[in-house]
């Protein structure tokens, strides 16, 4: 079923869109035939799921962190895994943005991010305030070692994909007004927005990054993972 999915959502999504598995909880094998059916970003939300299936994945992809990144002790700063990333998804505060850029410039990579906007102010969800976006990416402008590449936003999850619109424009909106400032080590390439039940809005809005994991890989057994 996954290459599939993977192929009419590939014939379905345009051009300039690229399609990102959310890969949490899947295995090895199944994030393997993702790759196989085209599939180029895979998306982690967790270091516990990478450590199960990194090494075994043998296709190449790149690898994309999703996942909330609470403490400057999150296991994804530490080298090995900063090593893996290609992109850090869900950058929102200066706190995080100094520890990852500390280790990079250890390891002499520059490690490309988005910023998270936290679009629908949800108390529970991560993300810079929409008010505060634009301070934030001036800060971590001067960041030698990470390289603000856009922005990233969840929205709400479940209900009328109608709903999350205004999110999704307010991060378009924010993602615009950040681009004509010109600023210097940034460069506004990527808006990664939308989910399976919210990607065809999302797109609308100016989405590039789509980041699908159900309608990719079917419903996870189990939702903890909102
Ligand atoms: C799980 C997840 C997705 C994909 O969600 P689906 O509804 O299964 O498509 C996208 N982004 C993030 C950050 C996620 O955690």
């Amino acid at each position: 079923m996954i290459t599939e999915n993977v192929k009419a959502l590939l014939e379905e999504l345009p051009d300039n869109v690229e399609l990102e598995a959310a890969a949490k909880t899947k295995t090895a094998e199944e994030i393997e035939e993702a790759i196989n059916a085209g599939v180029k970003i895979i998306g982690e939300n967790y270091i516990k799921d990478l450590k199960n299936v990194y090494d075994s994945v043998k296709s190449k992809a790149r690898w994309h962190f999703i996942g909330t990144l609470k403490t400057q002790k999150h296991d994804i700063l530490r080298k090995k895994y900063l090593k893996i990333f290609d992109m850090i998804e869900t950058v929102d505060s200066l706190d995080i943005a100094l520890e990852i850029d500390k280790k990079c410039s250890a390891m002499g990579k520059i490690m490309p991010i988005l910023i998270e906007i936290n679009s629908a102010k949800e108390p529970q969800k991560s993300g810079v305030m929409p008010e505060d976006a634009r301070k934030l990416a001036i800060n971590l402008s001067k960041l030698k070692n990470i390289k603000i590449m856009g922005l990233m936003t969840m929205g709400p999850r479940f209900g009328n994909p109608e709903d999350a619109r205004q999110y999704f424009r307010l991060t378009k909106d924010i993602f615009e007004e950040i681009k004509s400032l010109n600023i210097p080590n940034v460069e506004m390439k990527y808006l990664s927005m939308g989910m399976t039940n919210s990607y065809k809005v999302a797109i609308q809005e100016g989405a590039n990054i789509v980041r699908i994991g159900t309608k990719i890989f079917g419903e996870r057994a189990c939702n903890l993972n909102k």
